[in-house]
């Protein structure tokens, strides 16, 4: 029927949004309608369920409801921030021409709309959306077909729009789980093909977003002409000789950024090439493990960073969370910048001028990128000026105390801007700036004279028009004569019908227009008059049209000195690691790290930097130990194995992991918590703890600690350093005594790396006789009373026994229990481990409590107060009354 056709029909604006939303399959729409981004059918429903906001309805399609949800636009900031951490994409949908246009081409006509720009994890640049102390890497994986029997390679290409750095490296399959736990990435691209591979499908899942995408973005023939396009240069060779692989993977950044960003094209450097051989690999697990940037709980807090950072500014914070994700591996690079650390060290009066400048410095990198992007505002340019004023007033400070060559470098960098720039932009901006530049009133009075004159015309309106009336009145002689404002006919002189003749006839009547006759007045118009009214109403529009180019002319010259200030950038960013570690060093008594190509491991009194922070907030001083991992003759070709027994909660994780940390450190170019240390630079760093309980965490635990111990004993080689606490404890005694001893063997005769090993199987300590290289080690505990005190202290030798028992005493174990341990334990000892297990089993507690009381051995050395209450009455010898009072007892007591 007529009804049914009419519902059938689809309005323009929903044949729009239709086409748009068909085009963006995989993003939610943020359809902008006024001052909501709205969005409708499904995308509605999952908004309104991601984001808690209200599912309402516009409308029919097809003869149903359609679901909308709206935010505002002002507040889509955070909306957006919320559902990319929910791991959505976003596709921003703008009115692309002014409302008026449309009306002008018909009533049924809707305003032309078109995505904007996609929002992604890995391509974000709001300030609200981004971690300000990390970077936001971006990073694509190429894979080389391996020709037959090869090992595949990778091209890997990593860029943070949101700062403009841009990388690429290629690596060897064994390498491509470390790289990527070193950079995190915040979205990985990579081909379907790729994304598809069985024996990746794992390791991809375990990525925060992972995108899929065609064959185009990544095809090897077209990405180095993708490549020169992006940048608009004539061959890639120009940044320098890449692979194929490089170049491939970097061709897909380049492509996916144009295709989030549709053909914005953020201020990308260069991409430059990262020698991967010079820093330190480090696995995820190994990451996780040392609590390098994220404690186990997932927080900041408890982690190393966050115990040693003490950047002032949020450039400083991401430098340093890179440089302690990617130690070094080259003696002489991390000389430079332990020269560096050391001079501010020796220099508290700079340090601390150093860190005030800096403190004031605003993030110029990112501001820069949203700039360059069109997203910044205002406030952006000011950030900008204000950073690069900061720089260069830091350049002639730093260049006259005699800096050492990484600073030196710095300083050249901060004195590259045009310094003519910063002063430009000052000069243009106000003092107090809005969000929005198309809010307006950002440029300061007297800059720009047309400005000021539009400013004051739309000001002073009020003034003009009452100094206009004025003057009509004096002119004409007519006292009463006033200048009103008219919806139809906008400013019009209206005089009392008495004096209507006078204006209508000459001289007035060439000034003053008739145009209506009222009942007691007549109107007129006049040229100054509706000069003066459209320049008012334009005067807004015209003043911030004004604004507008201001602010480009300024975003251009911004632009043009784009590589200069984000080396400026950067150059701040080192100083203010430098200047922090060396605060760091100085204030928690931290010593500068010998650093060469030997095989030494050498710490003298080293402390866990978290664990000794954590202690003073409560918990008395932390015990410092020494740790020598050295080839025992100085010519030695392998270094030590240390391993550590002693009891649990002595402090023998505290220990390893210390020792792991002081070596990152040491590679950052850091100084190290320690009286004295000796590190020959480390190429690989393994840290593993065997898991604690097989039975909760599931089987499959024990199997991914036994992959792990596999990837470290296939991999280790003399310049490794190998932690490994407690591997095999999480199966059944044998099994897991066995593996660690076929483990300390083969990291002892194969590896012939540096490792320290933390056991509670006592029967290794044995191994010593056989492998020279192998050092007994134990932290030392006290008993006292029957009590154990932790003294903390790694000594030479072997714990002679394992004080479980104390620890679970003071873990608060009912005493029946530890007292039945005692005794299981005292049989244990007697004979091999097997054998006492059926005797004692025949008197397990559990049984000997419904036994009579004759046949319970043990219940002396397990005492139970209801059965020592029992034991003390004589029912013979009781009145009823004290035989009741005993019942009373009794059950309070059990
Ligand atoms: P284990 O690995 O032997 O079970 P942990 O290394 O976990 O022991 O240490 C247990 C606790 O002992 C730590 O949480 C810490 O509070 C304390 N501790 C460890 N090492 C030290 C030390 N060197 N000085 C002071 N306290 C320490």
């Amino acid at each position: 029927g007529g009804a049914e056709a009419a519902d059938e029909r689809v309005t323009p604006l929903m044949a729009q949004y239709i086409e748009i939303k068909a085009a963006n399959p995989d993003c939610l729409l943020f359809y902008r309608m006024g001052d909501f981004y709205e969005m409708f059918f499904e995308d509605a429903e999952i908004a309104s369920r991601a984001l808690g906001i209200a599912l309402t309805k516009r409308g029919k399609h097809k003869g149903a409801d359609i679901p909308m949800a709206g935010v505002p636009v002002e507040r889509a900031g955070d909306y957006l921030q919320r559902l990319i951490a929910q791991g959505f994409r976003v596709a921003v949908c703008e009115q692309t021409e002014d409302p008026a246009e449309a009306r002008k081409r018909g009533s049924k006509s809707v305003v032309k709309r078109d995505v904007i720009r996609l929002v992604t994890p890995g391509t974000i640049t709001e300030e609200q959306l981004l971690d300000s102390r990390r970077n936001n890497w971006l990073l694509a994986v190429a894979r080389a077909r391996p020709s037959s029997g090869d090992a595949a390679s990778y091209g890997l290409a990593w860029a943070d729009i949101s700062t403009g750095a841009f990388h690429v490296a290629e690596v060897g399959a064994g390498r491509l789980s470390a790289e990527v736990a070193r950079l995190d990435p915040g979205e990985i691209v990579l081909s379907d093909a790729l994304y598809s591979d069985a024996e990746l499908a794992a390791f991809w899942r375990e990525q925060r977003a992972v995108t899929p995408l065609g064959r185009d973005a990544f095809d090897a023939m077209t990405a180095e002409r993708r490549l020169s396009a992006f940048f608009g240069v004539a061959t890639p060779e120009a940044f320098g000789a890449f692979s194929r692989l490089e170049l491939t993977a970097a061709a897909a950044i380049a492509t996916y950024v144009e295709r989030t960003q549709l053909g914005q094209r953020p201020p990308l450097a260069p991409p430059q090439r990262e020698a991967l051989a010079e820093t330190m690999a480090i696995d995820a697990a190994t990451r996780v493990n040392l609590e390098l940037l994220r404690a186990l709980s997932g927080a900041r807090q408890g982690s190393l960073i966050a115990a040693i950072d003490r950047t002032v500014t949020a450039a400083g914070a991401r430098l340093l969370a890179d440089r302690l994700s990617s130690p070094l591996a080259d003696p002489a690079a991390i000389n430079a910048r332990l020269d560096a650390v050391g001079w501010a060290v020796a220099d508290g009066d700079l340090r601390l001028k150093l860190r005030g400048a800096l403190e004031s410095a605003p993030d110029i990198e990112r501001a820069l990128a949203r700039l360059a992007l069109g997203r910044g505002g205002p406030r952006d340019l000011a950030a900008l000026a204000r950073g690069l004023t900061v720089a260069a007033e830091l350049a002639e400070q730093v260049a006259a105390a005699a800096p050492p060559a990484e600073i030196a470098a710095a300083v050249r960098d901060l004195a590259a801007p045009d310094p003519a720039l910063a002063a430009a932009i000052m000069a243009a901006l106000a003092d107090e700036l809005p969000l929005l530049k198309r809010d307006g009133g950002f440029v300061r009075p007297g800059y720009d004279p047309d400005l000021d004159g539009l400013r004051r015309l739309s000001e002073d309106s009020r003034k003009v028009i009452a100094e206009t009336q004025a003057r009509y009145a004096e002119e004409t002689g007519v006292k009463s004569l006033k200048v009103r404002h008219n919806a139809q006919l906008g400013y019009v002189v209206e005089v009392a019908a008495q004096h209507g003749d006078k204006l209508l006839g000459p001289p007035f009547n060439a000034t003053f227009m008739h145009r209506q006759t009222l009942a007691g007045a007549l109107r007129f118009s006049t040229v100054e008059l509706s000069e003066l009214e459209s320049r008012i109403a334009t005067a807004a529009e015209r003043a911030l049209a004004i604004e507008l180019a201001i602010f480009e002319r300024l975003v251009a010259r911004v632009q043009a000195e784009g590589d200069a200030i984000k080396a400026a950038a950067r150059a701040l960013a080192v100083l203010d690691v430098t200047a922090a570690l060396a605060t760091l060093a100085a204030a928690e008594d931290w010593t500068r790290p010998v650093v060469d190509s030997s095989l030494a491991f050498r710490v003298e009194g080293g402390r866990h930097p978290v664990v000794e922070q954590a202690l003073r907030r409560g918990g008395g001083p932390f015990v410092a130990n020494d740790c020598d991992l050295s080839p025992p003759t100085p010519a030695g070709e392998a270094g030590r194995i240390w391993l550590v027994t002693g009891p649990n909660m002595a402090g023998k994780s505290t220990f390893l992991r210390q020792n792991a940390l002081i070596a990152v450190l040491a590679q950052v170019g850091a100084f190290v918590p320690a009286k004295r240390a000796h590190v020959g630079v480390i190429d690989r760093l393994f840290s593993r703890v065997g898991a604690a309980d097989d039975l909760a965490r599931g089987r499959s635990t024990f199997m991914v600690e036994m992959v792990e111990t596999a990837a470290i004993l296939n991999q280790s080689g003399p310049r490794a350093l190998v932690i490994l606490d407690e591997i095999g404890r999480g199966t059944a005694t044998f099994d897991g005594l066995s593996i660690a001893w076929a483990s300390l063997e083969h990291l002892h005769e194969t590896n012939r790396c540096r490792a320290l090993f933390a056991t509670h199987f006592h029967e290794l300590t044995a191994l010593s006789a056989r492998l020279t290289r192998l050092t007994n080690a134990t932290v030392r505990v006290k008993e006292w009373h029957g009590e154990v005190i932790f003294l903390h202290e790694v000594a030479e030798g072997v714990a002679d026994r394992s004080y479980g028992i104390q620890v679970a005493k003071l873990a608060g174990l009912p005493p029946s229990v530890v007292a039945r341990a005692k005794t299981v334990l005292a049989e244990l000892e007697k004979g091999d481990r097997g054998a006492p297990i059926h005797r004692l089993a025949d008197d397990l507690p559990l049984f000997a409590a419904v036994r009579p009381k004759s046949a319970e051995p043990e219940a002396k050395a397990a005492p139970d107060p209801v059965a020592e209450l029992l034991a003390a009455l004589d029912p013979d010898d009781m009145t009823p009354k004290a035989a009741l009072e005993a019942l009373y007892r009794l059950k309070t007591a059990a």
